[in-house]
């Protein structure tokens, strides 16, 4: 891991300049390339409910929106599971709202059907669930869970993300106990929820580090109109507050890949919604590794509105793997073979063909120029970060 002070991701996540920029994205893409290869994973994305118990500010999910709900059944998971396979995919990831309609036994003969049925690892992501419940998935077979600590500040995630009655909600705390439990981890946080400021980025940064998360997933937040982060009104942090663009979201990514090295990094759905062009392209030669194809079926997965416009709902599966498979060589990567896991399959590098592929300094230097021209209103105040990567 190489270690990046406080003040040297800090002057990282507030650099602006392209020159500097550069290097910062050439070395997380080195880094990746020694660490985790030029496989790019694909993971099946299945979101089996819309139902949420929580009252998230951020998320159009929030029980207190009033939209269409729905729950898939056994048959129609089973079958996104087959989809996945006949797309050549070597992980199914099960997200939904928090919905405890999804029983927990259930759901354990859901995945003991699919770990039957076919060789995919299966990823859950299903919110803050209980001990006994997260046990018992595993012990059906669920291989890794998702559950991003969505801001390492307490104060900030309080008010973004209102307890439930008396329980706790402890996200990193469930993350230790369900790492015991065997599962990979992963996390991960928004770029630019307002009142997220540098100093707190930084700080969730460090913690992706302390926790040695196997997968990290970062995102652009993206404001839903009937949401309470949403308003047009809602109070920022100021000169402090992040922004929700694609260069932070590159930033954040880019040092992520710096401190964990071996990590499975998504390049998300939501940075593909804020540039749909090439954002995710971006994210590839930003420390990333891993896409998510959407395999929710219509009209469900029109349903499932985290937030607007998302990426790719107006596509099915068949036509979002044809279009990745084409991004992916364009980049002269290849789409990793097997479950992709950290540990069963995240180590590519050793055998890899790094010399195939042209490291894309081109392509990289256009994109820090012009990513850093969006961003160069704001004051270059770090020269101390130009030395970081090099030393
Ligand atoms: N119920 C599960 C899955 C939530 S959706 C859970 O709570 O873990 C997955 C992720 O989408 C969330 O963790 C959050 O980081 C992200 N998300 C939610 N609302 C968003 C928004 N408005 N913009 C961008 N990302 C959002």
């Amino acid at each position: 891991m190489q270690r990046l002070t406080h003040e040297e991701i800090l002057g990282w996540l507030r650099e602006t300049r392209p020159a500097q920029l550069d290097q910062l994205f050439a070395q997380a893409d080195q880094v990746r390339r020694e660490h985790v290869g030029d496989a790019v994973h694909l993971r099946g994305l299945v979101e089996i409910s819309n139902y949420c118990v929580r009252q998230c500010h951020y998320c159009g999910l929030r029980a207190a929106r009033s939209t269409p709900r729905y729950r898939m059944n056994r048959e129609e998971i089973v079958a996104s599971a087959h989809k996945c396979v006949e797309l050549g995919f070597g992980t199914l990831v099960i997200q939904a709202g928090e919905d405890f309609g999804i029983e927990a036994e259930w759901l354990a003969g859901v995945i003991r059907q699919i770990k039957a049925e076919t060789p995919l690892a299966i990823t859950l992501s299903l919110g803050e669930r209980l001990l006994d419940e997260l046990r018992l998935w595993r012990e059906a077979g669920a291989d890794r869970y998702l559950l991003r600590f969505e801001t390492s500040d307490p104060a900030l995630y309080t008010a973004i993300h209102p307890l439930r009655g008396a329980a706790l909600s402890d996200r990193v705390e469930l993350l230790r106990e369900m790492r015991k439990m065997g599962y990979e981890i992963g996390s991960g946080v928004m770029a630019g929820i307002p009142g997220q400021t540098y100093e707190i980025l930084a700080r969730d940064i460090e913690l992706f580090a302390e926790l040695d998360l196997d997968m990290v997933g970062i995102g652009p937040f993206i404001a839903h109109p009937e949401t309470p982060l949403g308003a047009p009104d809602v109070p920022t942090a100021g000169e402090a507050q992040v922004p929700s663009n694609e260069l932070m979201v590159l930033k954040a990514v880019a040092l992520t890949r710096l401190v964990c090295p071996e990590a499975n990094l998504p390049a998300t759905t939501a940075l593909a919604t804020i540039n749909t062009v090439d954002g995710r392209e971006h994210g590839l030669e930003s420390g990333a590794n891993v896409f998510m194809p959407i395999l929710t079926p219509s009209p469900y997965r029109q349903m499932y509105q985290i937030y607007p416009g998302k990426a790719c709902v107006d596509e099915d599966a068949t036509q979002c793997n044809q279009c990745l498979r084409g991004r992916i060589q364009r980049l002269n990567r290849y789409v990793g073979e097997g479950q992709g896991g950290r540990r069963s399959g995240g180590g590519e590098a050793a055998f890899g063909n790094a010399s195939q592929s042209a490291p894309a300094t081109k392509a990289r230097q256009q994109l820090s120029d012009e990513l850093g021209q969006k961003e160069s209103s704001q004051p270059a105040e770090n020269a101390l970060s130009q030395f970081v990567v090099l030393r």
